[in-house]
């Protein structure tokens, strides 16, 4: 539920009735716009009576949140968030590429990556030096030499870094290192995990899982604003269908959907969606045309011989291409 104040509510006014719906067992989170102040109640409403609550001169309607998430739904804040990442802004209408490799390998290939894309206009540099891989035999990441890496080729480039955090276990480690900590898509409805992303002070970036729908994209949002961190960017990066000529299918209609639903910011993986190089531009210059706030690409200096997902992996040059197209 939703409650919208009148302009030039007193403070007095405020105080109270936030005080008469904590009174029910609901919390209430306060968004200040620039007209209205809005409150947006969490927890057990079903004690609460909305015309109740209309009944107060200064209330200017009450709103039934259909939705399962509250603090992640545009009624409860209709203000687009905006994250920052050192200065880098995510949601503010302005597109922000994120490229580099799938997997962190060296420190040389690292910075090689990294001074390309930034040329060609990227602003954030991805990496991954944990793993989610299918087969226990493949390439599980460097660790924490991965992440050092990282760290190293921001200092040497100034780019921010992304990089994605598997487990309980080593978060706080990624965090440690990084900007932004990735939660991935098969991490998307560890709960656990998400709650503990809620609690660090590090942006989330957080993939769609391959068979989830949106809403329980949005209800794992949900955890990870609960706990406490609001700097959420949510990930489109493929779904599972029957099609198999793509390694997913782009749902490329989830990116006006959770605009409408959301305030939080939803960036385009083309790359995991395609599976396949050649069709990350084009996937690209869509998910911009349907207002993605940005892009996450894979970007390899010898993709042939990369350790995980070259097929999908453009060259540097490719990736200088594309974003004078793109953009
Ligand atoms: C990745 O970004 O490297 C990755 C593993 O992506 P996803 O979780 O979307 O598969
Ligand atoms: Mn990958």
């Amino acid at each position: 539920m939703v409650v919208v104040l009148k302009p030039n509510t007193t403070e007095e006014d405020t105080k109270h009735i936030i005080e008469k719906i904590e009174s029910k067992g609901c919390t209430v989170h306060i968004t200040e716009g620039a007209k209205y102040n809005i409150l947006g109640l969490v927890g057990d409403t079903t004690r609460i009576n909305p015309h109740q609550l209309e009944n107060y001169s200064y209330v200017d309607q009450v709103l039934r949140v259909q939705h399962p998430f509250k603090l992640v739904n545009r009624i409860f804040h209709p203000d687009n968030t905006v994250v920052d990442v050192d200065g880098v802004k995510i949601g503010n209408g302005d597109p922000v590429i994120i490229a580099g490799p799938c997997s962190v390998e060296s420190e040389d290939q690292l910075i090689t990556i990294a001074k390309s894309v930034k040329a060609s206009g990227a602003k954030l540099l991805r990496g991954g030096a944990f793993k989610p891989r299918s087969s226990p035999y493949s390439f599980q990441g460097l660790g924490e030499e991965g992440l050092k890496y990282l760290k190293k080729t921001k200092e040497v480039t100034g780019l921010p870094v992304v990089s994605e955090a598997i487990c309980l276990d080593t978060i706080d480690l990624v965090a440690q290192y990084v900007d932004v900590v990735q939660i991935g898509a098969r991490n998307m409805q560890n709960f656990a995990l998400l709650k503990k992303a809620g609690r660090i002070n590090k942006p989330i970036l957080l993939k769609r899982g391959f068979s989830s729908t949106i809403e329980e994209l949005l209800m794992a949002a949900e955890y990870i604003v609960s706990e406490g961190n609001p700097n959420v960017i949510l990930c489109e990066r493929g779904i599972r269908t029957f099609e198999t000529y793509t390694r997913n299918t782009l749902d490329i209609s989830a990116i006006p959907i959770i605009k409408e639903l959301s305030h939080l910011p939803i960036i385009v993986d083309p790359s995991h969606a395609a599976g396949k190089w050649r069709m990350v531009e084009p996937l690209s210059k869509a998910s911009m045309a349907v207002g993605a706030d940005g892009l996450i690409i894979e970007v390899h200096n010898d993709p042939e011989n990369a350790l995980c997902d070259g097929a999908q992996s453009l060259k540097l040059g490719t990736f200088e291409k594309l974003m004078t197209t793109v953009c």
